[in-house]
């Protein structure tokens, strides 16, 4: 468990009881500033080389017609960017990516921006929706959060750019769908701490999101957020997270099962990641994180993760299981 710990850094800490040994990891990152653009490590290789990883991919007939492929193609589109901390110019070449690319599948898109009080100062930062309506007022919706770590060289292809693509390629699935309840699809900004992880410097675009709802009456709406996070690499683990909400967890783990995915949606708890759910579940939205066991990996919040650690299978079989989870969601 101490091992487990002691890799961790700013944007999931687990247990307040060792919040120090994180803490000191956390300072290590404080006083690190971002790269341009022009030294992400992989934008030659991407152009130059098809990343072994992308071969993996199931047909997209074995993955409810999620294709790992083309998600795979997202992540190393963002990693070609670059770091993407929030305020940075790579991550506005993500957010206009994103919005052309929703736009393209035919998503109705609105977008949120906000200046956020961080302690480096102000911080322009983004929320990206994506809104497919329903007959119903209630909403299933969908998260992940689309900015990286604050640190030097580091591109976070599987943190976050695994779900940030897995959520792509569901939008092109579902956005010509209409079914009984709305499904929204959020991109958050601002989901990495910028100094240290607190309630304060942490979450800024799902604190965002899920403030404007509440002030707006539409929060009851919202019957079950499904986030994504850190779900790409190699062999894929995903535990229960102990934090989540029990009925959404059993909902998902079971429909895993159902697919032939028990070995990767284990039935083991996790000790509970802090991460965008954590917004909503404080305002008594039911909520699920689908985290892998990110501290064991060995790249988590280093430069080391890069496109390499990251799978088209593993994307193709978490992208699987969340359709197939909207699909069970749909018929309550
Ligand atoms: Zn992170």
């Amino acid at each position: 468990m101490f091992g487990r710990l002691i890799f961790g850094s700013l944007c999931l800490c687990f247990l307040l009881a060792v919040l120090d040994a994180c803490n000191a990891k956390r300072g290590d990152s404080a006083s690190s500033t971002s790269s341009p653009a022009s030294d992400a490590p992989f934008m030659s290789a991407v152009a130059s080389t098809p990343p072994r990883t992308a071969d993996d991919a199931p047909p997209p007939e074995a993955t409810g017609g999620f294709d790992g492929k083309k998600a795979f193609a997202h992540v190393a589109k963002q990693v070609s960017f670059g770091p993407r901390p929030s305020g940075s110019q790579a991550i506005v070449q993500t957010q206009d990516y994103l919005q052309s690319e929703l736009k393209s599948y035919g998503c109705t898109v609105e977008t949120d921006s906000f200046t956020a009080d961080t302690p480096i100062g102000r911080l322009p930062m983004k929320n990206i929706l994506v809104k497919i309506p329903g007959d119903k007022p209630g909403v299933i919706l969908l998260g992940t959060h689309y900015d990286t770590l604050l640190k030097e060289n580091f591109v976070g292809a599987d943190d976050a750019g695994s779900s940030t693509a897995v959520m792509l390629e569901l939008a092109r699935l579902l956005c010509s769908e209409h079914g009984k309840y709305a499904v929204w699809i959020a991109f958050f900004d601002g989901e990495e701490a910028v100094k240290q992880w607190s309630d304060t410097d942490s979450r800024y675009g799902s604190r965002q999101m899920a403030a404007k709802l509440a002030t707006s009456g539409e929060l009851p709406r919202v019957k079950a957020f499904l986030l994504a996070d850190i779900v790409g690499s190699h062999p894929l683990s995903i535990k229960r997270d102990s934090f989540s909400t029990k009925a959404l967890t059993d909902l998902v783990w079971k429909t895993a099962a159902r697919l032939g995915y028990q070995d990767i949606f284990v039935n083991e708890e996790s000790g509970g990641s802090q991460d965008d759910h954590q917004s909503f579940l404080k305002r008594g939205v039911p909520a699920l994180d689908v985290i892998t066991d990110f501290s064991a990996n060995g790249y988590w919040h280093t430069p080391g993760d890069t496109l390499d650690k990251v799978s088209a299978k593993s994307l193709a079989i978490v992208g699987h299981v969340f359709l197939e989870s909207v699909k069970q969601l749909q018929a309550k």
